[in-house]
């Protein structure tokens, strides 16, 4: 795969999945933006680690449920990179708890950085893919997105959401060579699953055929394919990255 002089952003790069698509993104040519919201020491260190590979690192604070700050992000971009070719989707968040007992809050949070985010993100980078005719976007949905998952009612609609959202904007932009497709990941080894007990980490691995978590690197090497003129017939799928959870 050839991502040799194209530019990317990857939101909530700094650290987990997000971290391993910028670095895999860098490794394959592109030059790689990420963004963060507090941590500005790993998200410096993620910039190194990419630049490491000859390619161009920017990080900057990112908040993307915030239109001002997703504003700032690609001006940003702009001032560094001619073009914006690639945008990963990946910043996400969890506030699970059973629907009896889900706050307004908890719900309201999910929505806006998992859903509202995506969008605001597409929205700002969109008329210049537009312009230039080419580019491709990747959505970081869940497997929950697609089968739900007691407990995550929020989260999960959040991530059917991101998917309504993709085929939805897949149609739209399809005649201007855009592509934009969604990857339901299923249990990936990360902080945000590193809160659950070992009970239920053992109870989970029971429904996964491939019997192991995924690692970040599996999601980071279908979003390279996925940002490669490899994959130019595809648009507007969801692809499972899941070791076969929802089969
Ligand atoms: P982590 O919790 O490890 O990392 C989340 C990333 O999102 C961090 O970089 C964080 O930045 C960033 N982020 C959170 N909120 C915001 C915000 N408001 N604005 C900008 N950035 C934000 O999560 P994972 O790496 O595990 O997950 C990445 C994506 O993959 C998420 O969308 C998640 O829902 C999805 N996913 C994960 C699965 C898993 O098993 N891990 C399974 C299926 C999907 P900061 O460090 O600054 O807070």
């Amino acid at each position: 795969m050839n991502l040799k002089g194209k530019n990317a952003i990857v939101t909530g790069g700094s650290r987990g999945i997000g971290k391993a698509i910028a670095l895999g993104l860098a490794e394959h040519g592109a030059n790689v933006m990420i963004n963060y919201t507090s941590n500005k020491e790993a998200a410096d260190e993620v910039v190194k680690e990419i630049e490491a590979y000859g390619v161009k690192g920017l990080a900057i604070q990112c908040n993307v449920t915030n239109s001002d700050d997703i504003k700032k992000m690609v001006d940003l971009a702009e001032e560094n990179f001619d073009t914006i070719d690639i945008l990963v989707n990946n910043a996400g968040i969890t506030k699970d708890n059973l629907l009896l007992r889900m706050k307004e809050e908890e719900w309201q949070q999910v929505m806006d950085v998992n859903l509202k985010g995506v969008f605001l993100c597409t929205k700002a980078i969109i008329r210049k893919m537009m312009k230039q005719k080419q580019g491709k976007i990747i959505n970081i949905s869940s497997v929950v997105g697609v089968v739900g998952n007691a407990g995550q009612a929020n989260y999960a609609a959040s991530k059917a959401g991101v998917i309504g959202f993709t085929k939805s904007i897949a149609r739209e932009v399809a005649s201007k060579n855009i592509h934009v497709n969604a990857i339901a990941p299923g249990f990936i080894d990360t902080d945000m699953t590193a809160v659950l007990t070992e009970d239920v980490k053992s109870a989970l691995i029971e429904g996964i055929p491939l019997k192991r978590y995924g690692k970040p690197e599996d999601i980071a090497a279908l979003v390279a394919f996925l940002s490669s003129d490899l994959s130019n017939y595809i648009t507007g799928q969801v692809i499972n990255v899941d070791g076969g959870m929802a089969i």
